[in-house]
């Protein structure tokens, strides 16, 4: 059975290689009443979604991760001609969605079927049970910079726990979202159809998503479009998940081991041309060791190739007008007073931006303060560690972190005010799915990934269950004096002390 339904928007539009300009293919502009169908029909599949259990639900998905795994080098294709992605890019991507699709399937019995719990001293007498239903019918709705892993992470956790997903994948990546739907019906061809489906459009059609009575709202984006869809969800008060834009900060403090941290600010901040939320944008390097660290980071920066061969280390900027962002940022901090350490305005060559970085910038410059999303990296110099993370701490984003040090590295990172931080790496945790991944601030909240992201999609209910009478009843008439007098002495005695 196919995975799409009836095609019922006349309007169309066409993605096209961001360096080649070359067409990737032609969508359709989904409307409200198309997405009505979908939400109809989701409702309808996830009922026999969720009959099938959390074994027969693991049983489908691994079989998708499974074809997913086979027909790898469709993806790599589709992602390198619609985003110019260099492979190993796609790959990586790839990589972390497969695996938040095997943990999800995996873990999903563990963290969210039915468990008994403690019913406390008044209720002894009771039963008491927790359990985690599906919600239903999650919309998840995904940008272009990493449009294979949020597919995949937003739909793993959403069917795992039991429910049926309407995928709206960027305008400039649509293919990518279309094949992620469909590669679940190749694996699964008899799942009933939309239980997974997508639909296409720019942010009209997003937005009539969220208006659409869908149970939750999986947002990955930028933090502008994240507050719209937060007031979209919330005429029919539908939840939201927010991943919104990140201002990562590194701190190298002076006992980091300074090949490793140089080695990884780099990867770090240019791997897929900069485009990426947890990518690594600001550096503060402690003054002791700042000389050495910066001929290390300029080494490695400047081995970096750029170009539209498959194998490049980065390619093509997905999109013209991040360009200008990346230009307005640049000249800004050269304006203030900044150093470019590597490149400068020259390495801005559209549709390519090789590696800048900058360095001495001064802390209210917009490539300080906002995301630059481009293979460029601020480095300032700092006293000391405190004011490392004094400075760390200074935007509103709050996403990821990471921090260099041989001895100190668990205290600094219990200091930065992020959703996950990497200790002598960088990125890490986003790569791991057994840990939840969020963030805080601008950054958003609610969490994919982990025993977290499962209960995400998740309605908790609480079941009690009298199992035998106590004496006389406290819910019920009359209400005897040596009842208020039990429980007089009960109450002073549970409550009345310290407790442990
Ligand atoms: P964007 O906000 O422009 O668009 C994201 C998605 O929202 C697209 O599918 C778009 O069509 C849709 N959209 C646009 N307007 C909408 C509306 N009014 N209602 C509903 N949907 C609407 O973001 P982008 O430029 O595609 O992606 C880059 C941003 O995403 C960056 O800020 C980046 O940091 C962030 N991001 C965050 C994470 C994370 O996990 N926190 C991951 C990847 C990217």
């Amino acid at each position: 059975m196919t995975a799409q339904l009836k095609p019922a928007a006349s309007e169309t539009f066409e993605v096209k290689n961001p360096a080649t300009g070359e067409s990737v293919g032609t969508f359709a502009v989904h409307t409200a009443a198309d997405i009505a169908e979908r939400v109809a029909k989701g409702r309808a599949a996830q009922i026999w979604w969720a009959e099938l259990g959390f074994d027969g639900r693991k049983k489908r998905m691994s079989r998708w991760v499974r074809w997913l795994a086979r027909d790898c080098d469709t993806l790599y294709d589709i992602g390198f001609r619609e985003t110019g992605k260099p492979k190993a890019d796609v790959q990586f991507e790839l990589l972390a969605g497969l695996e938040d699709v095997r943990w999800a399937a995996a873990h999903a019995k563990r963290v969210l079927e039915e468990k008994r719990v403690a019913p406390g001293i008044a209720m002894v007498n009771f039963d008491a049970r927790v359990s985690y239903e599906p919600l239903g019918v999650i919309g998840i709705i995904t940008p272009w910079n990493a449009p294979v892993y949020t597919a995949f992470c937003g739909m793993a956790y959403a069917l795992a726990a039991g429910n049926a997903v309407i995928l709206k994948p960027s305008e400039l990546a649509a293919a990518t979202g279309v094949y992620a739907v469909e590669s679940f019906y190749k694996a699964n061809p008899d799942a009933p159809e939309g239980l997974v489906s997508w639909i296409t459009g720019f942010g009209e059609t997003g937005s009539a998503l969220c208006k659409s009575g869908i149970d939750k709202l999986g947002f990955t984006g930028s933090v502008p479009t994240g507050r719209r869809v937060m007031a979209a969800c919330a005429e029919n008060l539908t939840p939201v998940l927010l991943e919104l834009g990140g201002k990562d900060a590194t701190v190298v403090a002076d006992d980091a081991d300074i090949d490793a941290a140089a080695r990884s600010v780099v990867w770090g901040s240019m791997w897929n041309s900069g485009q990426a939320c947890v990518g690594v944008e600001r550096v503060y390097v402690v003054e002791k060791i700042r000389d050495e660290f910066l001929r290390k980071v300029e080494e490695n920066a400047k081995q970096i190739s750029v170009g539209m061969d498959e194998l490049s280390d980065i390619g093509p900027m997905t999109v013209p007008a991040q360009i200008e962002l990346i230009r307005r940022h640049v000249t800004d901090a050269l304006d203030r007073g900044a150093t470019a350490l590597v490149g400068g305005l020259d390495s801005i060559q559209p549709p390519y931006v090789h590696p800048i970085v900058l360095v001495d910038v001064p802390e209210e410059s917009s490539a300080v303060q906002e995301e630059t999303f481009g293979p460029v990296v601020v480095i300032n110099t700092v006293a000391d560690v405190d004011e490392a993370v004094r400075r760390a701490n200074a935007t509103s984003f709050g996403l990821g972190s990471s921090v260099f040090s041989k001895s100190r590295g668990a205290e600094i990172a219990a200091r930065l005010r992020a959703g996950g931080t990497t200790i002598n790496s960088v990125l890490t945790f986003v790569g791991m799915p057994s840990l939840p991944f969020g963030g805080v601030g601008d950054s958003g909240f609610g969490r994919f990934h982990g025993d977290d992201g499962l209960r995400e999609f998740t309605r908790a209910k609480a079941t009690t269950r009298k199992r035998f009478s106590m004496g006389e009843d406290m819910q019920q008439f009359p209400r005897p004096k040596e009842q208020f007098d039990v429980v007089y002495k009960v109450l002073k005695l549970r409550y009345g002390r310290k407790f442990r």
